[in-house]
């Protein structure tokens, strides 16, 4: 086991980080500060520029005018060799990005390695997509030599709001796609975890990225955030977070109706079919919940098991939770780390309670996890509920946290019907062996992603994203350049 406790303090001291506007590194206007502080064990890691309104818009300007000078002159294979030189700079610090976010946000550290082929993979694989992008030429119905075609065109300064639960990958995903088409970013990191996209930001300037092409503003969301979301200056809000903040920032985006994608919450239903492969389905569905200490939106915390195999496989996914190690993510072994904040801790004991007191046996776990080691940090026990009903809060509301409400079903069409019977639609899994079940299910379930013998699957080159309430606009694939692309048509009359 790798000892990372020296990386750890070489990596932050408790020093002050700038954010990065117009390629300088520079405070906020107010000069406020917030501190980044260590969910593990609630030391502080560094303090970062408390941004405000007045340094969202410096960066959007700064944005503005990188997108109309020297940047829009860089050809789409410009634009390629920059994306494959900033892969290689987190290939080569790849271990102090990851252990970055690890000290940050809790995740623990081999699953921010483990993440790897999925953030190398995005700017390689919008690398390639750079120099992909064309328009048509395009037959028309008018008499005489007139021609019509396409071009496509980035839509101009993206605005990017994450939120705390994957920092890599989640400013990846929406800084990649835009450099490809030629867009600018502004993007505001989460309050709870900002220090890894502040050294993503420095790798890409050491790759040759132009100033004001990327711009973070660290900040409060209800300050930085809605000023981003509010900015008349900014064409495009690309968002993942809460629903609730969601709709906030659909709301704002009307004053210049300024496009938005939004990756929201949810609540994903797992289906395990009477004839699945129980032995392999154990881990996968326990893990669809409890990576990440459920801190994570694909979180598939709704599991519907076929009566026949309910109790064994209940009593077997208790034992596979039971046996998770708890601890800081630092350590290697750490299978489940802190939850990231007091308030967010006390959210998830809340459903504690109110789960057992709806009716529903706590089958396994159930609370907080305390002991030595533990101290200022929010550490809980993998928890499996089961008699759950469809009515009870741990079956409807989103939890964040290391809870899986767990329900019986008799048919197919039943158990469709419960699983959609929801207000959110990210993602959904299927455990069965039966091709025609398997099939059926995938294309009844409504979802951005179905996941059949297999759950958190997410790949550049796949397109992902929510229905319903779990929001609109797709990240990863083609989907994700057309996004950040408008088309123009051209027509010419050569009579
Ligand atoms: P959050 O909505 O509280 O915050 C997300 C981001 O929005 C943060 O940067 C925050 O500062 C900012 N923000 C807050 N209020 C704002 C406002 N009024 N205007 C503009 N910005 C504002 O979410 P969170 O607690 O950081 O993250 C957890 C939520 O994110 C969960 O609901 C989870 O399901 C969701 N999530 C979704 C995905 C996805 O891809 N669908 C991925 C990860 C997390």
């Amino acid at each position: 086991m790798k000892d990372w406790s020296a990386a750890a303090t070489a990596l932050y001291d408790g020093g002050f980080r700038r954010m990065f506007i117009d390629g300088q590194w520079c405070e906020a206007c107010s000069g406020e500060v917030l501190e980044a502080r260590n969910p593990a064990d609630g030391s502080l890691l560094a303090s970062v520029p408390k941004g405000g309104a007045a340094d969202i818009d410096a960066a959007v300007t700064a944005a503005r005018k990188a997108f109309e000078g020297p940047w829009s002159k860089w050809t789409p294979f410009e634009r390629q060799a920059l994306l494959l030189r900033i892969a290689e700079g987190f290939e080569t610090e790849w271990e102090n990005l990851c252990l970055s976010d690890t000290l940050d946000m809790g995740m623990p550290i081999q699953r921010t390695l483990a993440n790897s082929r999925r953030v190398l993979g995005m700017l390689r694989f919008y690398a390639g997509q750079a120099v992909t992008i064309h328009g048509a030429t395009i037959p028309n119905s008018f008499p005489g030599e007139i021609y019509s075609q396409t071009v496509r065109e980035p839509i101009g300064v993206v605005g990017a709001i994450i939120p705390w639960n994957a920092p890599i990958a989640g400013s990846i995903w929406k800084i990649a796609p835009a450099i490809a088409t030629g867009c600018t970013v502004v993007l505001k990191p989460s309050e709870e975890a900002s220090l890894t996209v502040l050294m993503i930001a420095r790798i890409m300037q050491e790759a040759g990225l132009p100033d004001g092409v990327l711009n973070i503003v660290t900040g409060l969301g209800a300050d930085a955030g809605a000023a981003l979301a509010e900015h008349p200056g900014v064409d495009k809000i690309v968002f993942t977070g809460s629903t609730a903040t969601g709709q906030a920032i659909a709301r704002s985006a009307t004053g210049n109706l300024k496009r938005v994608s939004l990756e929201l919450g949810g609540k994903s239903p797992v289906v395990v079919c009477r004839d699945a492969d129980i032995e392999k389905a154990v881990p996968v569905a326990a893990m669809a919940v409890f990576a990440n200490s459920g801190q994570i939106c694909i979180a598939g915390s709704r599991l519907f098991v076929a009566r026949e195999i309910h109790d064994e496989f209940l009593r077997r996914v208790a034992d596979y939770a039971a046996a998770l190690k708890i601890g800081h993510g630092i350590n290697d072994d750490t299978d489940i780390g802190p939850i990231i904040t007091a308030r967010q801790a006390d959210r998830i004991a809340s459903y504690l309670e109110a789960g057992p007191q709806e009716g529903a046996q706590v089958l396994t776990g159930g609370g907080r996890v305390e002991g030595p080691g533990l101290d200022g940090g929010h550490f809980f026990h993998p928890t499996v509920l089961g008699g759950v009903t469809d009515q009870m809060s741990v079956a409807r509301e989103e939890i964040f946290g290391p809870v899986i409400s767990a329900m019986p079903f008799d048919t197919i069409d039943e158990v469709v019907e419960r699983a959609n019977a929801t207000p959110y639609g990210l993602a959904a899994g299927v455990f069965s062996t039966h091709l025609g079940t398997a099939h059926k299910l995938a294309h009844r379930l409504k979802a951005g992603s179905v996941w059949v013998n297999m759950y958190h699957a997410i790949d550049p080159a796949v397109p992902f994203g929510g229905v319903k309430m779990s929001g609109y606009g797709r990240e990863g694939g083609t989907e994700h350049m057309e996004e950040y692309l408008d088309t123009k048509a051209i027509w010419i009359n050569a009579d």
